[in-house]
């Protein structure tokens, strides 16, 4: 197997991490979609897969967002924050791409 298809490989398992830690934060199932989340970074790092998902959990304590239950995003001047009410995390993102881009 080639590199890059060890890496294409790693790219469909970390999107499938994501996937899972989705659905279960959706039910309220924070700790195991913390899991999957911090598996999929781990996998993302050592392959270095594009991280595409970057906006979608918290960097700090890797719990996958799910608006409005544990993540507050605010704009304000030209800057979306957004604020993990998990941990207290703020990041700070120029408006102007989609959020979950
Ligand atoms: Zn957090």
């Amino acid at each position: 197997m080639t590199k890059k298809q060890a890496r294409g490989l790693a790219e469909q398992q970390v999107d499938r991490l994501f996937a899972l830690a989705e659905r279960e934060a959706r039910v309220g199932k924070d700790d195991r979609a913390i899991r999957y989340v911090s598996l999929a970074i781990r996998v993302s790092e050592r392959y270095k897969v594009p991280a595409r998902h970057k906006r979608t959990y918290c960097p700090s304590c890797h719990a996958f967002f799910v608006p409005p239950r544990n993540v507050r995003v605010r704009t304000g001047g030209r800057r979306l924050s957004v604020s993990c009410l998990r941990c207290g995390r703020v990041q700070r993102f120029p408006i102007g791409k989609h959020w979950s881009e």
